[in-house]
């Protein structure tokens, strides 16, 4: 008897429950109702706050609104293109499609989201602190994989010296193909030679921490925001320092800071996809008379032959090796 009351007590909870969660769902299906919502149009993420975007209206972008995000759409990021639409109730919206992406950075594994359609990746480094021997290779590494520009900065030109072995690593990625520029916060129109290799790209800057990525940001933002001081309280008061934030530069192009997120290494890349961040070992790659071959001692290996010929450095193939063990180290799917 009282096993079929407490049936009874729980049927009738999961009956309460599910009534809960079906007037929940039409709460915000509500939202939703199409004739509460104004034309369809396209716009960029410049923000984002967990359940809410900040949406800049291509035909309107110095009137950014926030917006609600239709339940069916993956995960978005700052950098996304999506097609949106105005409530005819209130001043937000909601976005309901997310158009294609360029691509899509993220950091360790994939599904730690940064942002998206980002075309160059801005690699800070600085005399002092000194880059470790992989920083640099890392973060190309990443760059080639998401398919983005990648240009080096050398910040705190200042505290250089002539004979600073900063100097020769700049030398060895500029023969790779990588741009680099010199860079210094503290003096007047330091960031020149920088500002104009950001030009008419969206543009993400990362680096160890103490290179000086703050300083950068800041200088370039507060340009950025005066350049925007037309805009309504309402979208700028809207803005937090610790959101990731696409700007736009005063000079054309976009800097999208993500001050959570300046740090970001891929340690779950496949040793294929490893090689290919490797921008000199592409012309060898798939070679080699083994498929498998792990480029250390084989013979007929094509990233060998191209060692012993010049065309790759010992010393980039030494750095392959340490990364590549390393990310074995981190677990990924071809660990040994
Ligand atoms: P972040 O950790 O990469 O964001 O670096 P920060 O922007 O916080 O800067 C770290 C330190 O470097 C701060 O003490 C800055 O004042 C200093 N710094 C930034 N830019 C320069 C520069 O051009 N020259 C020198 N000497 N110091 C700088
Ligand atoms: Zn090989």
């Amino acid at each position: 008897m009282s096993k079929r009351r407490i049936t009874d007590l729980q049927s009738r909870r999961i009956e309460a429950n599910q009534a809960k969660r079906k007037a929940r769902a039409l709460s915000t299906e509500v939202a939703f109702e199409e004739q509460d919502l104004g034309p369809e149009a396209t716009g960029k993420i410049v923000a984002h706050f967990g359940a809410s975007v900040l949406v800049e209206p291509a035909l309107s972008p110095e009137s950014l609104v926030s917006c609600s995000i239709r339940q069916n759409l993956p995960a978005l990021v700052v950098g996304d293109d999506v097609v949106w639409q105005p409530s005819l109730k209130t001043e937000g919206g909601v976005v309901g499609a997310l158009l294609t992406r360029k691509n899509l950075l993220y950091r360790g594994s994939i599904d730690r989201l940064v942002a998206s359609n980002v075309d160059q990746l801005v690699v800070v480094l600085a005399p002092e602190p000194a880059p470790g021997v992989l920083t640099l290779d890392r973060y190309c590494i990443a760059g080639e994989h998401f398919g983005c520009d990648i240009l080096v900065v050398v910040n705190k030109k200042d505290l250089l010296q002539p004979d600073d072995p900063l100097l020769q690593t700049l030398e060895t990625y500029a023969q790779l193909g990588y741009p680099t520029v010199l860079a210094q916060t503290t003096e007047v129109d330091g960031l020149k030679a920088l500002k104009h290799s950001l030009v008419g790209k969206t543009n993400i800057l990362v680096g160890q921490s103490g290179v000086g990525k703050s300083s950068i940001v800041n200088h370039l933002i507060a340009e950025a925001k005066e350049r925007t001081s037309g805009l309504t309280t309402s979208s700028r008061g809207k803005h937090t320092t610790s959101t990731t934030r696409l700007w736009h530069l005063a000079d054309g192009g976009d800097l999208i800071d993500s001050p959570g997120v300046r740090q970001f290494w891929l340690t779950t890349l496949d040793d294929i996809d490893l090689q290919k961040g490797f921008v000199e070992f592409r012309p060898f790659l798939g070679e080699c008379r083994f498929r498998n071959c792990s480029h250390e001692k084989e013979p007929n290996c094509a990233i060998l032959e191209a060692v012993e010929a010049g065309k790759i450095s010992t010393e980039r193939l030494q750095h392959f090796y340490q990364i590549r063990s390393e990310n074995h180290a981190f677990g990924n799917p071809d660990a040994k």
